[in-house]
């Protein structure tokens, strides 16, 4: 429950033990809760991941009751960068759990309403069999030509994936669970002045975070073509987008003249971002490093394969997203 605390039997022990209003927050035997539901928030803003010890467990019961504190923290700042760094950290810290111990990625699964197998079938040894549905609802071809259908064995509604891909799903469907609870309606919501206080404290922290990650200069946007309008959109959003997502709207915008700096500062919201390593990456696109070798963006027929062609009325007829011009 303290790893897990978005599993039914986290709410359930919530609620069977704890009589928990917004007003019990305050009184002296929920402190301890109160201010580790603030460091998750603070933790997933300044360290991208919310960190977890081993005293973590032994004071499950405040592990357990911090976490819907946690969401309600977040909903109450309404920001969905907020809600995207805060769920992806949180699936994070599961993901990173799981890997410690395998037998947990099973029964997180099932929590999570995740329908699969061992595979048995002649060819799939060692694999697992997911359900088709489960498969899709991650949107796993975003991730790269191996998760797309075309690449897998489909076999009556289920589709084979290794043990770690399976984890990997898990994280999303974590993520998608988090992110919806932060959604909850808290419009007219009654605080008492200590939560407010720290509400007060987390939009300071947000507002700054929020400060320096703030493009340099605004993308003019006028004349890119939807497929890569929408991918900076999603960025600007805070959304986690996957390596080709992020490769792609990179190559483009390195190719149509922006500057590391601007893209740099495009990349910092993502959720989980990380300044070495998306530099590192950045140059390695923009030909920098490396063989120095700069990648393009690919074509229109490639866009449509990874599900990512949006078209509006300029796009007829070209092959490549470089040749999109509106016409004045
Ligand atoms: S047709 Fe080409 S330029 Fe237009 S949205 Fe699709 S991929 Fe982008």
């Amino acid at each position: 429950m303290a790893k897990y605390p978005f599993s039914r039997e986290a709410r359930d022990f919530v609620e069977e033990h704890f009589d928990l209003g917004i007003a019990e927050l305050t009184e002296p035997e929920h402190l301890e809760a109160v201010e580790r539901g603030f460091q998750r928030v603070h933790q997933s803003i300044t360290h991208k991941e919310v960190l977890f010890e081993a005293q973590n467990m032994i004071h499950y019961d405040v592990e357990v009751v911090s976490f819907p504190i946690a969401v309600m923290l977040v909903a109450l700042i309404n920001d969905d960068l907020l809600r995207n760094m805060f769920a992806t950290a949180e699936a994070k810290r599961c993901a990173q759990l799981m890997a410690q111990n395998g037998k947990e990625v099973l029964d997180v699964a099932r929590e999570l309403d995740l329908s699969f197998r061992t595979a048995t079938e002649a060819g799939a040894e060692g694999l697992l069999a997911i359900r088709l549905a489960d498969y899709l609802s991650c949107s796993p071809h975003r991730w790269g030509e191996s998760w797309r259908l075309v690449s897998r064995t489909l076999n009556k509604g289920e589709v084979y994936v290794t043990d770690h891909e399976l984890a990997r799903i898990i994280e999303e469907r974590i993520k998608k669970a988090v992110l919806d609870r932060t959604r909850a309606n808290v419009e007219g919501v009654r605080l008492p002045p200590s939560i407010t206080k720290k509400r007060d404290e987390l939009v300071d922290v947000w507002k700054e975070y929020k400060a320096k990650i703030q493009p340099e200069a605004r993308l003019d946007q006028r004349d890119m073509p939807p497929c890569m309008t929408r991918l900076v959109q999603r960025m600007t959003e805070g959304e986690n987008l996957s390596h080709v997502e992020r490769r792609t709207a990179v190559s483009y915008l390195s190719t149509i003249g922006k500057t590391e700096e601007e893209i740099m500062s495009l990349l910092r919201y993502s959720p989980d971002f990380d300044e070495r390593v998306a530099r590192y990456q950045l140059e390695h696109l923009m030909g920098v490093r490396g063989r120095g070798k700069k990648y393009l963006p690919p074509s229109c027929a490639k866009m449509r394969t990874y599900g990512l062609c949006f078209p509006d009325k300029w796009c007829r007829g070209i092959r490549h997203p470089l040749r999109y011009r509106r016409a004045s």
